[in-house]
């Protein structure tokens, strides 16, 4: 992979932050946008400017046929089976909030329980918590590492579990979730699979048939799509029969004053009123990208971005590492000053002088500091466009992070 080249294709990777060259490492968060999807989004409002689905001349039918090519983009992408099966919405949050109340007033009955686990985003966890009925929510036990582990789900499962909605990457650790075989575990009992793939689409090929998933969502924005925009997938069978959460235009073939409403079929039952038309277009183009990259080269390359972090400070102690062995572009972390622990804020604050973006906090995961048993973190996430040299730049930095250091940060 000419990653030199691929950093041609970031415009923003040009500017400095703190008067130093910038350094991305908050991939997992937001990823940086490619020159093809800011011209792609550009593009439409230059030249295309019209409604999706609405208009009866050739500008509006030019839009038309981008935003359903984006669909067939997205179907691909992610090998769902039929094109009706991917519904455009703002993100993952949007997704797992439409899926959690369709299924908990269409479905779920008061009592019954979703199965989840404690290292969970927050719009996974929340919207079952705040649902309409009363919905148990039952935790697999992680492993000591903060990992889900097969063994673990087969004994979580039990009569009352009708759901189970889990990320297929953690957004902290890294850890993969065993999609797959959990997915053939839930199907022998009858129990829906919601997968949240905000964290995997952007690295790994995602493939949902092979994982026989019921329920999927991604964001665009975590792999140099526009912000705003992500896909609900849902399998037909599903699909063709819920009810949607948002009703308004677009969604309904016709409608009387006496209440008698009928809506169109999946996917435009679920996508009352004007879509993000750029955003769409955008996320066509970062998926085409992406593709063209290759998952597999990302992936690995991510992962040895890693491993030249992890041989590099191998010898420095006061590096807390809590994901070493996650496959993946993630480091979580904390520094220590003569067994002092240094607020994770400050370690974040100290690296933005040096140009450097990490995250810091629990990262939208409220539940996975009992299980690690430290309050919060540091995280630096790796994306294909950073380079050994910048995680040289890190790794002196960090030598450089002590308590005295980090209260005498003037910006
Ligand atoms: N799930 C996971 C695992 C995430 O990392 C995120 C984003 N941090 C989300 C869901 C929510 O994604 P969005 O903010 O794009 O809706």
């Amino acid at each position: 992979m000419d990653v030199n080249k691929i950093r041609e294709d970031f415009p923003i990777l040009n500017r400095t932050m703190c008067q130093k060259p910038l350094i991305y490492f908050d991939n997992s968060a937001t990823t940086l946008k490619p020159d093809c999807v800011i011209q792609t989004i550009t593009n439409y409002y230059t030249y295309l400017g019209a409604n999706a689905h609405r208009g009866d001349y050739e500008m509006s039918g030019q839009v038309d046929a981008q935003f359903e090519g984006a669909r067939k983009i997205a179907q691909k992408f992610i090998n769902a089976r039929y094109p009706e099966e991917i519904v455009f919405t703002s993100g993952s949050t949007m997704g797992l909030n439409e899926i959690c109340i369709m299924l908990t007033s269409q479905y779920l009955k008061d009592g019954d329980a979703v199965l989840t686990c404690q290292s969970e985003h927050a719009s996974s966890i929340l919207p079952w918590m705040k649902a309409s009925k009363k919905i148990e929510l039952q935790y697999i036990p992680l492993d000591s590492h903060g990992k889900i582990t097969l063994e673990n789900v087969k004994k979580a499962l039990n009569d009352k579990v009708k759901v189970v909605c889990l990320a297929q990457v953690s957004n902290v650790l890294g850890y993969q979730t065993p999609i797959k075989e959990i997915s053939e575990l839930c199907h022998a009992r009858n129990i829906i699979l919601i997968v949240d793939g905000a964290q995997s689409t952007p690295h790994i090929k995602i493939d949902v048939q092979d994982l026989d998933v019921d329920f999927f969502v991604m964001s665009a924005h975590k792999m140099c799509g526009p912000t705003g925009v992500g896909i609900l997938y849902g399998k037909k069978k599903y699909l063709d029969v819920l009810e949607p959460v948002f009703y308004g235009g677009e969604s309904n073939a016709r409608f009387d004053q006496c209440g008698h409403v009928l809506l169109k079929e999946s996917p435009l039952k679920f996508e009352s009123g004007t879509q993000p038309i750029e955003a769409v277009l955008g996320m066509g183009q970062a998926m085409k990208y992406i593709e063209e990259i290759g998952q597999d080269r990302i992936h690995a390359y991510e992962v040895e971005l890693k491993r030249y972090f992890l041989d590099k400070i191998k010898d420095m102690n006061h590096i807390v590492v809590y994901n070493k062995d996650s496959e993946c572009g993630i480091v979580t972390f904390n520094v220590m000053d003569h067994g002092k622990m240094i607020f994770a804020q400050d370690v974040a604050s100290f690296l933005n002088t040096k140009g450097i973006a990490v995250r810091s906090g629990q990262h939208c995961a409220k539940l996975l500091p009992e299980v690690l048993n430290v309050n919060s973190t540091v995280r630096a996430s790796f994306y294909f466009y950073n380079t050994k040299e910048e995680i040289d730049t890190f790794v002196e930095a960090l030598k450089e992070v002590t308590l005295e250091n980090c209260v005498n940060i003037f910006f």
